[in-house]
């Protein structure tokens, strides 16, 4: 019996493995960073035994609440991951399988690689009108990639997408991969006219380091991009540095930061009602945006989420707060489920990559219901 996590986005520690029936098990934590969550690897063992694994430390891990009623993911292709029944007992993440097969993939959600990253921005810049642009370097020497779709023309709105500013929130990823196979869809009608109305930024991979060191929440150097807006550096987050430096350039009409949430199993968004320039204004852009998705969806609702800020108290050092009050635009955090969307649930799978696809290719019907009122 043999564990390995030694692949991209791979993160496990062995603590014993002398019984199949006793496999134990710690999560590793970001690098310089206390953070941890996100677990990968594989075992090659014996098919039809009976194996238990415990994660021995996950009562200390970022969100003990992502545990209650989470099921473990499971691949013996790498491409089709299923759930197994899991237990959070007694501050163990405990979850027992039978194998079909000797080798099999266990991840907290369903991993999206570096190279598959790599495969989907080359491939984007064989569509019509789009650019792959490297904005500058990660601290473990990645690219930063950018694509521009559409020409920037007069009265154009500028639409911005960025994902995975927290690298295990891979759902994020996999959601603006279904979202670019719709926009690049010329026999869609709401992507043809969507192209006529808007240039669209998207950055598919906000964190490549922390992505392929299998981190939960921060890059190379233990920073969470998500609270480093307000004053990004070279030194510690230039990921959001150069993304910040680009999006002052071109302007900003409407923003989606992309991202997974451990503990709500709904799908949901986070808006701007805590910045200081909230207004009438901004509030009937939000409505009519959520109204949209919710009409287009059942897969997205606005009952359960985060608590509202109160007005003037949103952290400035979020990525959706300070583009919403640097150019006063709609500004949205979209939040996807570890679990499932209660709403629609799915026993076997669960929310997973095929559904956060659909979830972002849905997005641009919302997109399109509010494009002509940005500003
Ligand atoms: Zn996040």
């Amino acid at each position: 019996m043999r564990i390995t996590s030694n692949f991209d986005s791979g993160n496990i520690e062995v603590v014993s493995l002398e019984s199949s029936s006793d496999i134990q098990l710690n999560i590793s934590k970001d690098n310089e960073s206390d953070f941890y969550q996100w677990f990968h690897f594989k075992i090659e063992s014996t098919a039809g035994e009976e194996h238990k694994f415990r994660i021995l430390n996950a009562a200390q891990a970022s969100y003990p609440q992502g545990w209650q009623d989470y099921k473990t993911m499971a691949s013996y292709d790498r491409e089709t991951w299923f759930r197994i029944d899991t237990d959070y007992q007694d501050g163990e993440l405990i979850f027992n399988h039978i194998p079909e097969f000797d080798h099999v993939f266990y991840a907290y959600f369903v991993p999206y690689s570096y190279e598959r990253h790599l495969d989907l921005i080359h491939k984007s810049q064989l569509s019509p009108d789009t650019q792959l642009i490297t904005l500058g370097q990660t601290l473990d020497g990645r690219d930063m990639s950018l694509l521009q779709i559409g020409q920037e023309v007069e009265g154009k709105k500028k639409v911005w997408i960025t994902a995975r500013q927290h690298p295990g929130e891979s759902m994020a990823q996999w959601y603006v991969e279904g979202l670019l196979q719709r926009l690049f869809d010329h026999d869609d009608a709401v992507s043809r006219l969507l192209m006529d109305e808007a240039v669209f930024y998207i950055v598919p991979n906000m964190n490549p380091d922390g992505s392929a060191r299998g981190h939960l929440r921060t890059n190379a150097v233990g920073s969470n991009l998500n609270r480093e807006w307000l004053e990004p550096s070279l030194d510690k987050s230039p990921e959001v540095y150069y993304v910040r430096e680009k999006m002052l350039e071109t302007g900003v009409d409407m923003f989606l930061d992309i991202h997974g949430d451990e503990a709500i199993p709904y799908n949901f968004v986070a808006g701007c009602e805590g910045i200081k320039s909230y207004d009438a204004r901004h509030q009937a852009l939000e409505e009519a945006f959520k109204a949209a998705y919710a009409a287009v969806t059942p897969e997205f609702q606005d009952v359960h989420g985060y608590d509202k800020d109160e007005p003037g108290t949103a952290l400035p050092t979020v990525g959706a707060s300070w583009v919403g009050e640097q150019f006063k635009c709609l500004s949205y955090t979209v939040e996807m489920p570890f679990k499932d969307h209660n709403d629609a649930p799915d026993a076997f799978y669960g929310w997973n990559d095929v559904r956060s696809a659909k979830f972002g290719a849905d997005v641009l019907t919302a997109v399109l219901a509010v494009v002509k009122k940005l500003r």
